[in-house]
C-alpha cells in the first residue's frame, strides 16, 4: 500500500530543498554572486559524493549570517513543508555555523525561530525547532549551545550532529547533562557515521554510540541507529522507555552505510514496539520524503498496520509536548 506520512522528525533546515526557493535571494541579501550557473547546477554539486561536505554546506551557511537571512530561511522551510502536506515537522540547524557575521548563539536561534513562527502563523503546520551542536566544536562551545537551548524552556530541543567517529557522543556529555531534569528534549545522531574500516568492528562501533546516546546522554530519540537490531537488550530498553528512532533509510543508502534497506530490519523493530520513524534527513541533496516512503515500502511491503505505526510513531515521539499528548 502507499503510505502517506504527514510528519517528519529528522530534517536539517540548512540541508532542505526549501533553500532552493530562496538561495538566489540569500546571495543577493549577502551582496555576493551566486557561484553556480543555475540552482540545478548547485543541487547537482551538492549531490556529488566526491565534493567535500563542509565546502558544500559552506555555499549555504556563508549567506545565512544575518537575522534577516536566517528568518527568511526559517520561513521558506516552514512554507515548503506545509505545501508538501506536512502538518508537523521538527527542523534542525546548528547556530555555531551562523555567527561569522556577528550574531550570538541566541541571536541566530531567535532569527531562525522567528521565520519558523511566521510560517506557522501563515500555514497549517506546527514546527518544533531543534538546535544542533556540530560535534567538532569543543565541549565549552557545546555547553554554550546547551545553555542557549535551556533559555527556551523546552520550546527548542537539543541534538548532536556530524561525524560521530571523530567526535563520539560522550564528548558533549557536559552540554547534554546541563539539560537533565529540564523540559528540554534531546536527540543525537548516533549509529550513523563512523569509519567503515576495520570492517569487523564497524557495527559494534556504531552500536556503542547508540548505547551512549541512550544511556549516558539520556536522549529521548536517536537519529539513524543503523545497527540497533543487533542489541536485544538495548531494543528492550528503548521500547520500555519510549525512546524514538529517527530512521533515515535513503540517507544511509546514499552514504553507503547500508547496501540494502532490509538490513535496517524495520519490520522487526516495529514488531517489537520501537517508535521507529521515517525521515528524509537532507532533501536538498538526498531523496525527498515521498521517495523515502516509496523505496522503504518497496523493500518491506508494509502492511496497513505497519504504515499506521510509522506515522503514529512520529507524533508519539514528537518533541512538542502537545503533539505528543494528542498521539497517546
Ligand atoms: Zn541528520
Amino acid at each position: 500500500m502507499k503510505p502517506i506520512i504527514r510528519g517528519m522528525l529528522h530534517d536539517h533546515i540548512d540541508g532542505s530543498a526549501a533553500l532552493g526557493d530562496i538561495i538566489l535571494d540569500l546571495y543577493k541579501m549577502a551582496g555576493k554572486k551566486f557561484p553556480f550557473a543555475s540552482i540545478e547546477a548547485w543541487r547537482k554539486y551538492f549531490k556529488n559524493p566526491h565534493e567535500n561536505i563542509v565546502t558544500k554546506f559552506g555555499t549555504v551557511t556563508s549567506v545565512l549570517q544575518t537575522d534577516d537571512a536566517l528568518t527568511l530561511a526559517g520561513y521558506a522551510y516552514g512554507r515548503a513543508r506545509a505545501r508538501e502536506g506536512f502538518t508537523y515537522v521538527e527542523g534542525r540547524f546548528a547556530p555555531q555555523y551562523h555567527m561569522a557575521g556577528g550574531l550570538s548563539l541566541v541571536g541566530a536561534v531567535d532569527a531562525l525561530r522567528t521565520g519558523l513562527m511566521m510560517a506557522e502563523a501563515r500555514y497549517n503546520i506546527r514546527i518544533m525547532p531543534i538546535v544542533c551542536i556540530g560535534r567538532e566544536a569543543d565541549p565549552d562551545t557545546g555547553v554554550a549551545i546547551a545553555k542557549t537551548v535551556l533559555h527556551y524552556d523546552g520550546g527548542v530541543a537539543l541534538d548532536l550532529a556530524c561525524d560521530e567517529g571523530g567526535h563520539p557522543p560522550e564528548k558533549h556529555l557536559r552540554a547534554f547533562a546541563l539539560t537533565f531534569g529540564s523540559k528540554v528534549r534531546r536527540t543525537c545522531h548516533a549509529g550513523e557515521w563512523v569509519a567503515q574500516d576495520p570492517r569487523k568492528t564497524y557495527r559494534t562501533r556504531l552500536l556503542w554510540n547508540v548505547r551512549t546516546a541512550v544511556r549516558v546522554l539520556k536522549c529521548h530519540r536517536v537519529g539513524h541507529a543503523i545497527p540497533l537490531c543487533d542489541d536485544d537488550e538495548l531494543v528492550r530498553e528503548i521500547v520500555d522507555t519510549g525512546v524514538g528512532i529517527e530512521g533515515c533509510p535513503l540517507s544511509n543508502f546514499a552514504c553507503g552505510s547500508v547496501e540494502d534497506l532490509r538490513t535496517l530490519r524495520i519490520r522487526e523493530l516495529l514488531d517489537r514496539g520501537v517508535l521507529y520513524t521515517l525521515n528524509a534527513d537532507d532533501d536538498l541533496f538526498l531523496p525527498p520524503m515521498p521517495e523515502v516512503i516509496a523505496a522503504t515500502d518497496a523493500a518491506y511491503n508494509f502492511t496497513e498496520a505497519e504504515v499506521a505505526a510509522l506515522e503514529k510513531n512520529i507524533f508519539r515521539s514528537a518533541f512538542d509536548p502537545t503533539i505528543r499528548a494528542l498521539a497517546r
